[in-house]
Formats: structure tokens, sequence, C-alpha cells
């Protein structure tokens, strides 16, 4: 709880908030740590345009990396 405080509309959404972050002196942008990339039109456009990022190939190709390379540092040191 409390890591995820910007637009309330997202606060609720627990699927956006792990690479969702809000921008440093910008409220109304939003940066995808997967994608690396930050997006003002999020704002503007709502949980919609979140949700269709989240189902983009990009955004999805990126998690991929991501938990790849996760998951290979976690298989090492767990179990
Ligand atoms: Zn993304």
């Amino acid at each position: 709880m409390g890591k995820c405080k910007f637009n309330e509309a997202w606060r609720d959404k627990q699927a956006f908030c792990h690479w969702l972050k809000p921008v440093d002196n910008n409220v109304f942008e939003a940066f995808c740590t997967v994608c690396k990339k930050k997006n003002s039109a999020w704002y503007v456009k709502g949980v919609k345009a979140l949700e269709s990022h989240a189902k983009s190939s990009k955004h999805i190709n990126s998690i991929k990396r991501e938990e790849s390379n996760s998951f290979h540092r976690r298989s090492v040191s767990t179990c």
C-alpha cells in the first residue's frame, strides 16, 4: 500500500502498479518501467489506454525480457 500514489483512477489497478510509475515533477505523465518510456497520453486517455498498452506486443515483449532476467536471477538465488 502507498506505492502507487498518483492518478486516483490508477491506484486500484494493481495490474499496472508493477510497471507504472509516476514521473517526478510531472503528474500528467507516467512512466512504464518495462518499456522504459514516458507517456502523457495515459493520463489523458485514462485506464483504457493503460490497458491497451499492457496488451501491446511491445510491452508484453518487454515484460517477457524482464521476467526471463529476473527468473534467471531468482532461480539461482532461491530453491
Ligand atoms: Zn510498457
